[in-house]
């Protein structure tokens, strides 16, 4: 007979919409009646609440997290010819804008406990081209942003965070995304604001600079019917922003919930051979997008088929960095030169997270952990002992 298993998803946003149902639903019909879609008073209150949220003076409300990344660096004026440092090791969307507006990603190496960019090599990667750099606060963890602005400031160079994975976390006290130049956030639904839908923000103190990315995201135009340059549709919908400013009333909570979850695998998986926990810097607090750890020794793909196999579902962000890509082929990096997320990127693994994975479940993929792995050292010792006989 087969036992069946329990299965604990890596990731479940239905219990979460359970508890706000009647809120958001309600919420949504009275914008489906009003008639009114775009813009409007829905749009700004959003915009002011996370503007206030973050303790910045503009928030831009667009329609991803890849716009905002993007309507920055138009804004900025950045295209052909300039270079923008960012980390290899982040989703495609960071780079993307880069190459979309006609500049260069150079891209550098990682810090291998936080997986975020390593400042020393983002430093040297500076050239007279560079124009700005993207750090990415990945999985929700903040990058070192004194150690980012000191160097970003010495050089005048502009600083874009990417806090797509981040919302809510902070670097000294202070909500990323207020402390470089402009900040860019993503309401995918698996981010930790998540939308019912695509959807994004971008924050700046800069008040120029936030009435550019205005014009730009709303087809260049500057009065109506009138443009001066080539902008793009980017508009937050009005459903999204209604639903979203309900839930940035409840993210704080949520972002608490997850730094729990991540206490106890930090507390149960620290000493279990064959795996790298996740680091914390001091003076960052991570939100906890995803829990990633290393799996060592080649053993990642098959401790993740037995940990499936035991109901623990998990994810890998990401298998490959973005230098190794395809798409940047033209750019000329060779394998070896960014070594610390090459190797991560065959190691790392994403374990089930959001706020609302109950202790049982997080025990049973504790649990499943320590076992595969004991197992799987038990056996690896074996076999290597079998060897030297020979
Ligand atoms: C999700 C994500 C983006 C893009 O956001 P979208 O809303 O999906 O366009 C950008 N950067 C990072 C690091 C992300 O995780």
């Amino acid at each position: 007979m087969i036992q069946s298993v329990k299965s604990v998803p890596a990731f479940d946003n239905k219990q979460q919409y359970a508890v706000i149902e009647a809120e958001v639903s309600a919420a949504v019909l009275e914008v489906l009646s009003s008639g009114r879609y775009i813009g409007g008073p829905v749009i700004d209150g959003f915009e002011q609440a996370f503007a206030a949220y973050h303790g910045v003076s503009n928030c831009i409300a667009c329609n991803s997290g890849t716009d905002a990344l993007y309507l920055a660096l138009r804004a900025l004026d950045i295209g052909a010819g300039d270079e923008v440092i960012t980390t290899a090791f982040t989703f495609i969307a960071t780079s993307e804008v880069i190459s979309a507006v006609g500049a260069k990603p150079v891209f550098v190496d990682i810090d291998a406990n936080t997986y975020n960019l390593n400042l020393q090599q983002v430093e040297a990667a500076i050239t007279p081209n560079t124009k700005a750099i993207i750090p990415v606060h990945l999985f929700g963890q903040p990058v070192d942003m004194t150690g980012l602005m000191e160097i970003a400031s010495s050089h005048k160079i502009v600083v874009i965070e990417d806090c797509a994975q981040s919302t809510g976390a902070t670097w000294n006290e202070q909500k990323v995304g207020s402390i470089g130049h402009i900040g860019a956030f993503s309401f995918y639904p698996t981010k930790n604001l998540g939308g019912c839908g695509d959807g994004g923000a971008i924050t700046t103190n800069d008040p120029e600079i936030a009435q550019r990315m205005r014009v730009i995201k709303n087809h260049g135009q500057t009065n109506q019917y009138y443009y001066n340059e080539v902008g793009v549709n980017s508009r937050l919908d009005s459903i999204q922003a209604v639903i979203l400013q309900i839930k940035l009333k409840y993210l704080d909570d949520w972002n608490t919930k997850r730094k729990t979850i991540a206490s106890r695998y930090h507390q149960f998986l620290s000493k279990v051979p064959g795996i790298i926990i996740p680091q914390e810097l001091p003076g960052g607090a991570s939100v906890w997008n995803q829990y990633t750890i290393r799996i060592l020794d080649n053993q990642r793909e098959i401790v993740r088929k037995k940990l499936q196999d035991m109901g623990v579902n998990t994810m890998i962000y990401y298998p490959m960095p973005l230098h190794l890509q395809p798409v940047y082929k033209d750019l000329g990096y060779k394998e070896g030169q960014l070594p610390v997320c090459e190797q991560l990127s065959k190691e790392v693994t994403s374990l089930p997270m959001f706020p609302e994975l109950s202790s049982e479940q997080q025990d049973q993929v504790i649990y499943s952990i320590k076992e595969v792995m004991s197992l799987n050292s038990t056996l690896r010792t074996q076999h290597s002992a079998f060897n030297t006989q020979d």
